[in-house]
Protein backbone atom coordinates (compact mmCIF):
# COMPACT_ATOMS: atom_id res chain seq x y z
CA UNK A 1 0.00 0.00 0.00
CA UNK A 2 1.25 3.47 -0.89
CA UNK A 3 2.44 5.35 2.03
CA UNK A 4 0.66 8.11 2.27
CA UNK A 5 -2.65 6.45 1.78
CA UNK A 6 -1.32 4.15 4.54
CA UNK A 7 -0.59 7.27 6.87
CA UNK A 8 -4.11 8.72 5.81
CA UNK A 9 -5.51 5.88 7.05
CA UNK A 10 -4.37 5.24 10.35
CA UNK A 11 -4.75 8.81 11.37
CA UNK A 12 -8.26 8.63 9.75
CA UNK A 13 -9.12 5.65 11.85
CA UNK A 14 -6.87 7.24 15.07
CA UNK A 15 -9.48 10.52 14.96
CA UNK A 16 -12.44 8.26 14.37
CA UNK A 17 -11.99 6.08 17.41
CA UNK A 18 -11.28 9.44 19.44
CA UNK A 19 -14.84 10.75 18.27
CA UNK A 20 -16.68 7.53 18.59
CA UNK A 21 -15.44 6.96 22.13
CA UNK A 22 -16.44 10.50 23.18
CA UNK A 23 -19.86 9.76 21.28
CA UNK A 24 -20.69 6.77 23.42
CA UNK A 25 -19.02 8.68 26.60
CA UNK A 26 -21.15 11.32 25.97
CA UNK A 27 -24.28 9.27 24.86
CA UNK A 28 -24.51 6.97 28.06
CA UNK A 29 -24.36 10.27 29.92
CA UNK A 30 -20.66 9.63 31.03
CA UNK A 31 -19.12 12.38 29.74
CA UNK A 32 -21.03 14.44 32.92
CA UNK A 33 -18.27 13.84 35.50
CA UNK A 34 -19.93 13.45 38.38
CA UNK A 35 -22.24 10.24 36.37
CA UNK A 36 -18.66 8.23 36.77
CA UNK A 37 -18.25 9.43 40.15
CA UNK A 38 -19.91 6.17 41.55
CA UNK A 39 -20.16 7.56 45.08
CA UNK A 40 -21.08 11.05 44.84
CA UNK A 41 -24.36 12.74 43.52
CA UNK A 42 -23.04 16.18 43.76
CA UNK A 43 -22.23 17.94 40.57
CA UNK A 44 -20.85 21.26 42.25
CA UNK A 45 -17.27 19.99 41.71
CA UNK A 46 -15.33 22.90 39.26
CA UNK A 47 -12.02 20.24 38.70
CA UNK A 48 -13.80 18.74 36.27
CA UNK A 49 -11.48 20.95 34.16
CA UNK A 50 -9.12 19.02 34.35
CA UNK A 51 -10.62 16.24 32.73
CA UNK A 52 -11.47 18.09 29.34
CA UNK A 53 -10.26 16.46 26.12
CA UNK A 54 -10.71 19.43 24.37
CA UNK A 55 -8.44 21.34 26.63
CA UNK A 56 -5.61 19.18 25.70
CA UNK A 57 -5.97 18.69 21.94
CA UNK A 58 -6.22 22.35 21.98
CA UNK A 59 -2.93 22.75 23.26
CA UNK A 60 -1.65 19.61 21.41
CA UNK A 61 -2.44 21.85 18.07
CA UNK A 62 -0.91 25.19 19.12
CA UNK A 63 2.28 23.62 20.15
CA UNK A 64 2.14 21.54 16.91
CA UNK A 65 1.46 24.98 14.99
CA UNK A 66 4.72 26.68 16.67
CA UNK A 67 6.65 22.91 16.60
CA UNK A 68 5.88 22.75 12.66
CA UNK A 69 7.19 27.00 12.43
CA UNK A 70 10.32 26.30 13.88
CA UNK A 71 11.28 23.55 12.90
CA UNK A 72 9.83 22.61 9.73
CA UNK A 73 7.71 19.34 8.57
CA UNK A 74 10.00 16.86 7.81
CA UNK A 75 11.67 17.55 11.68
CA UNK A 76 7.80 17.49 13.71
CA UNK A 77 6.75 15.70 16.20
CA UNK A 78 3.79 14.82 13.67
CA UNK A 79 5.86 13.61 11.23
CA UNK A 80 7.75 11.43 13.28
CA UNK A 81 4.26 9.67 14.84
CA UNK A 82 2.26 9.75 11.59
CA UNK A 83 5.00 7.37 10.01
CA UNK A 84 4.76 4.88 13.08
CA UNK A 85 7.80 3.41 12.13
CA UNK A 86 9.22 3.36 15.83
CA UNK A 87 7.38 0.87 18.69
CA UNK A 88 8.45 4.03 20.36
CA UNK A 89 6.33 6.38 18.91
CA UNK A 90 3.51 3.72 18.82
CA UNK A 91 3.54 3.75 22.83
CA UNK A 92 3.06 7.06 23.15
CA UNK A 93 0.22 7.31 20.29
CA UNK A 94 -1.41 4.51 22.80
CA UNK A 95 -1.38 6.90 25.31
CA UNK A 96 -2.90 10.34 23.58
CA UNK A 97 -5.42 8.17 22.42
CA UNK A 98 -6.46 7.49 25.95
CA UNK A 99 -6.19 10.79 26.89
CA UNK A 100 -7.98 12.29 24.07
CA UNK A 101 -10.68 9.50 24.37
CA UNK A 102 -11.52 10.23 27.77
CA UNK A 103 -10.77 6.91 28.56
CA UNK A 104 -8.28 8.36 31.34
CA UNK A 105 -11.05 10.07 33.00
CA UNK A 106 -13.03 6.63 33.12
CA UNK A 107 -9.56 5.04 34.71
CA UNK A 108 -9.32 7.90 36.98
CA UNK A 109 -12.47 6.84 38.80
CA UNK A 110 -11.62 3.45 39.08
CA UNK A 111 -8.54 4.11 40.17
CA UNK A 112 -9.67 5.34 43.18
CA UNK A 113 -12.19 2.35 43.58
CA UNK A 114 -15.35 5.13 42.39
CA UNK A 115 -14.07 7.40 44.61
CA UNK A 116 -11.78 9.80 42.05
CA UNK A 117 -14.49 12.63 42.00
CA UNK A 118 -15.63 12.40 45.13
CA UNK A 119 -11.83 13.08 46.13
CA UNK A 120 -11.93 16.21 44.60
CA UNK A 121 -15.20 17.15 45.60
CA UNK A 122 -13.56 17.03 49.45
CA UNK A 123 -10.59 18.87 48.15
CA UNK A 124 -12.44 21.86 47.37
CA UNK A 125 -14.23 22.00 50.51
CA UNK A 126 -10.65 22.16 52.34
CA UNK A 127 -10.34 25.79 52.07
CA UNK A 128 -8.41 27.32 55.10
CA UNK A 129 -8.27 31.39 53.29
CA UNK A 130 -9.05 32.66 50.08
CA UNK A 131 -6.70 35.03 48.71
CA UNK A 132 -8.61 37.79 46.39
CA UNK A 133 -6.45 39.18 44.91
CA UNK A 134 -6.63 37.46 41.26
CA UNK A 135 -2.97 37.90 40.36
CA UNK A 136 -1.37 36.93 43.74
CA UNK A 137 -4.15 34.18 43.62
CA UNK A 138 -2.76 32.94 40.07
CA UNK A 139 1.28 33.79 41.78
CA UNK A 140 0.15 31.11 44.85
CA UNK A 141 -1.32 28.60 42.71
CA UNK A 142 1.27 27.69 39.89
CA UNK A 143 4.25 27.99 42.50
CA UNK A 144 2.89 25.19 45.26
CA UNK A 145 0.97 23.05 41.80
CA UNK A 146 5.05 23.06 40.53
CA UNK A 147 6.24 22.48 44.04
CA UNK A 148 3.96 19.74 44.44
CA UNK A 149 4.77 18.47 40.97
CA UNK A 150 8.64 18.51 41.72
CA UNK A 151 8.53 16.55 44.79
CA UNK A 152 6.50 14.11 43.18
CA UNK A 153 8.79 13.51 40.50
CA UNK A 154 10.96 13.05 43.10
CA UNK A 155 9.08 10.55 44.69
CA UNK A 156 8.57 8.82 40.86
CA UNK A 157 12.28 8.16 41.05
CA UNK A 158 12.35 6.49 44.08
CA UNK A 159 12.81 2.47 44.58
CA UNK A 160 9.09 3.15 45.71
CA UNK A 161 7.67 4.33 42.16
CA UNK A 162 9.97 4.05 39.51
CA UNK A 163 7.98 1.10 38.10
CA UNK A 164 4.98 2.98 37.22
CA UNK A 165 7.14 6.25 35.97
CA UNK A 166 9.46 3.87 33.76
CA UNK A 167 6.89 3.85 31.28
CA UNK A 168 7.54 7.46 30.88
CA UNK A 169 11.45 7.17 30.43
CA UNK A 170 10.96 4.08 27.94
CA UNK A 171 10.36 6.48 25.39
CA UNK A 172 13.76 6.55 22.74
CA UNK A 173 12.25 9.77 21.39
CA UNK A 174 11.39 13.11 22.29
CA UNK A 175 8.39 14.20 20.70
CA UNK A 176 5.03 16.28 21.60
CA UNK A 177 3.39 13.36 22.33
CA UNK A 178 5.90 11.59 24.70
CA UNK A 179 4.77 14.02 27.25
CA UNK A 180 1.23 12.27 27.52
CA UNK A 181 2.76 8.91 28.35
CA UNK A 182 2.38 8.28 32.14
CA UNK A 183 0.70 4.95 33.56
CA UNK A 184 -2.57 6.09 34.23
CA UNK A 185 -1.90 5.15 38.36
CA UNK A 186 0.64 8.06 38.18
CA UNK A 187 -0.95 10.60 36.52
CA UNK A 188 -4.63 9.97 38.58
CA UNK A 189 -2.45 10.12 41.98
CA UNK A 190 -1.25 13.52 39.98
CA UNK A 191 -4.47 15.06 39.45
CA UNK A 192 -5.65 14.25 43.28
CA UNK A 193 -2.60 16.07 44.52
CA UNK A 194 -2.24 18.93 42.17
CA UNK A 195 -5.90 19.92 43.02
CA UNK A 196 -4.75 20.24 46.98
CA UNK A 197 -3.82 23.74 46.18
CA UNK A 198 -6.70 24.61 44.24
CA UNK A 199 -8.70 23.18 47.25
CA UNK A 200 -6.54 25.05 50.08
CA UNK A 201 -6.76 28.47 48.66
CA UNK A 202 -10.01 28.49 46.79
CA UNK A 203 -8.30 28.89 43.62
CA UNK A 204 -10.95 30.51 41.32
CA UNK A 205 -11.99 27.98 38.14
CA UNK A 206 -10.30 30.24 35.53
CA UNK A 207 -7.09 30.68 37.49
CA UNK A 208 -7.10 26.54 37.44
CA UNK A 209 -7.76 26.24 34.08
CA UNK A 210 -5.21 29.01 32.92
CA UNK A 211 -2.42 27.61 34.90
CA UNK A 212 -3.12 24.02 33.93
CA UNK A 213 -2.87 25.64 30.17
CA UNK A 214 0.24 27.51 30.71
CA UNK A 215 2.12 24.11 32.32
CA UNK A 216 0.21 21.41 30.31
CA UNK A 217 1.22 23.44 27.50
CA UNK A 218 4.88 23.67 28.59
CA UNK A 219 5.27 20.30 29.39
CA UNK A 220 4.52 19.45 26.02
CA UNK A 221 7.51 21.55 24.66
CA UNK A 222 9.95 20.19 27.34
CA UNK A 223 9.11 16.74 25.18
CA UNK A 224 9.63 18.23 21.66
CA UNK A 225 12.36 19.13 19.76
CA UNK A 226 12.30 22.89 19.94
CA UNK A 227 14.82 24.72 21.89
CA UNK A 228 13.58 28.75 22.00
CA UNK A 229 13.63 29.10 25.44
CA UNK A 230 16.07 32.84 25.51
CA UNK A 231 18.53 32.68 28.46
CA UNK A 232 16.92 35.56 30.40
CA UNK A 233 14.40 32.62 30.86
CA UNK A 234 16.37 30.22 31.62
CA UNK A 235 17.40 32.28 34.83
CA UNK A 236 13.66 30.64 36.39
CA UNK A 237 12.43 27.90 33.90
CA UNK A 238 13.27 24.66 32.93
CA UNK A 239 14.56 23.95 28.89
CA UNK A 240 13.63 21.69 26.57
CA UNK A 241 17.27 20.42 26.47
CA UNK A 242 17.00 20.20 30.63
CA UNK A 243 14.17 17.81 30.53
CA UNK A 244 16.13 16.01 27.65
CA UNK A 245 18.56 15.74 29.82
CA UNK A 246 16.58 14.30 32.70
CA UNK A 247 15.47 11.10 30.05
CA UNK A 248 19.21 11.17 29.90
CA UNK A 249 20.55 7.00 29.45
CA UNK A 250 24.02 8.73 31.22
CA UNK A 251 24.16 7.47 34.76
CA UNK A 252 25.66 10.98 35.37
CA UNK A 253 22.03 12.52 34.04
CA UNK A 254 20.52 10.31 36.85
CA UNK A 255 17.81 12.26 39.38
CA UNK A 256 18.22 15.45 37.90
CA UNK A 257 16.03 18.26 36.41
CA UNK A 258 12.82 17.23 37.93
CA UNK A 259 10.88 20.70 37.42
CA UNK A 260 8.70 20.94 34.35
CA UNK A 261 7.98 24.63 34.63
CA UNK A 262 10.54 26.45 36.96
CA UNK A 263 14.17 25.17 37.56
CA UNK A 264 14.49 27.12 40.86
CA UNK A 265 13.02 23.64 42.88
CA UNK A 266 15.58 21.94 41.33
CA UNK A 267 18.43 24.48 42.27
CA UNK A 268 16.86 24.74 45.82
CA UNK A 269 17.19 20.89 46.53
CA UNK A 270 20.29 20.14 44.55
CA UNK A 271 18.79 18.38 41.64
CA UNK A 272 19.77 21.09 38.69
CA UNK A 273 21.58 20.58 35.91
CA UNK A 274 22.69 22.75 33.48
CA UNK A 275 21.99 21.42 30.02
CA UNK A 276 23.65 24.83 28.11
CA UNK A 277 26.88 22.96 27.29
CA UNK A 278 25.84 19.49 26.28
CA UNK A 279 24.57 18.22 22.69
CA UNK A 280 23.51 14.86 21.51
CA UNK A 281 21.42 13.61 24.23
CA UNK A 282 20.77 9.91 23.73
CA UNK A 283 16.97 9.02 25.61
CA UNK A 284 15.30 6.06 27.17
CA UNK A 285 16.50 3.33 29.90
CA UNK A 286 17.63 -0.37 29.86
CA UNK A 287 14.31 -1.55 29.64
CA UNK A 288 12.68 -2.90 25.93
CA UNK A 289 9.74 -4.33 28.00
CA UNK A 290 7.81 -1.10 27.75
CA UNK A 291 8.47 -0.65 23.71
CA UNK A 292 6.53 -3.02 22.03
CA UNK A 293 2.59 -3.46 21.04
CA UNK A 294 1.20 -5.33 24.50
CA UNK A 295 0.51 -1.66 25.78
CA UNK A 296 -2.39 -3.28 28.08
CA UNK A 297 0.09 -5.68 29.35
CA UNK A 298 2.79 -3.05 30.07
CA UNK A 299 0.22 -1.03 32.14
CA UNK A 300 -0.81 -4.21 34.20
CA UNK A 301 2.46 -5.47 34.27
CA UNK A 302 3.97 -2.15 35.71
CA UNK A 303 1.03 -2.25 38.38
CA UNK A 304 2.35 -6.11 39.44
CA UNK A 305 5.80 -4.88 39.37
CA UNK A 306 5.07 -1.68 41.27
CA UNK A 307 3.36 -3.54 44.32
CA UNK A 308 5.67 -6.09 44.65
CA UNK A 309 8.50 -3.36 44.67
CA UNK A 310 6.58 -1.23 47.17
CA UNK A 311 6.51 -4.49 49.75
CA UNK A 312 9.70 -5.30 49.11
CA UNK A 313 11.43 -1.81 49.71
ZN1 LIG B 1 11.15 11.36 35.45
ZN1 LIG C 1 9.53 13.71 30.49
Amino acid sequence: MPSIIKFSTIFALFILSILFINYVVFYFNISDINNINFFSKSNSSYLKIYFTPMLYATSLIIMFIIEFIILGWNNSSLKSILSLSKSTCRVDTFYIWIKLSGISNILFNLIFFGFGFYLLKEIENISIFKINNIFFQFISAILLISFIEYFYHRILHSNYFWELHKIHHAAEEMNIFTASREHPVVVSIAIILISIPVGLFGIDPLIAILCKVIMGGYNLMLHSKVFILPDFLKIILISTKDHHLHHSTSEKHFNKNFGNLFNFWDKLFGTYFNSDNLNNITIGINDKNYNNKNYLKQMYVSIYLWVKNFLKT
